[in-house]
């Protein structure tokens, strides 16, 4: 179900442009808008879910395509090999800014630990 108020599902709807990477029946992929590394994918169901804490049961098979779509990704961009980082911000202590779920993909340099 999208939800006109949310900006990810408007960007899979195309209400808000995007420069996509990837897209299947389940999820898209685009760049951040405020890339964090020299590639910044975020990987997002086309369905809305608001967080990592509203995955169901049902939502499992779901959770692991984002998951493969990480490196699957990370290898269109020549990066698998080198090593890159997925990141699911939850919540306000997580970070979380914008409430349908995504899994954060950077690479294109070294990532530290631990993160701020
Ligand atoms: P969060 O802080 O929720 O983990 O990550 C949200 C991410 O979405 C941020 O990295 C932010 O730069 C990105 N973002 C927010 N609004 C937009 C947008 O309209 N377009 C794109 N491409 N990225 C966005
Ligand atoms: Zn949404």
């Amino acid at each position: 179900m999208l939800d006109s108020n949310c900006t990810f599902c408007r960007i899979v709807a195309g209400d808000i442009p995007s420069t996509k990477v990837y897209e299947d029946d389940q999820a898209y992929a685009f760049r951040d808008l405020n890339p964090q590394a020299p590639t910044h994918v975020l990987i997002v169901p086309k369905e809305h879910i608001e967080s990592l804490n509203d995955i169901a049961q049902g939502d499992e098979a779901l959770l692991g395509h984002l998951l493969r779509l990480a490196p699957k990704i990370a290898n269109q961009f020549g990066m698998a090999e080198s090593g890159f980082r997925a990141v699911i911000n939850t919540g306000e202590n997580g970070g979380q800014t914008v409430w349908h779920l995504h899994v954060h993909l950077l690479g294109g340099r070294p990532m530290t630990w631990p993160p701020g």
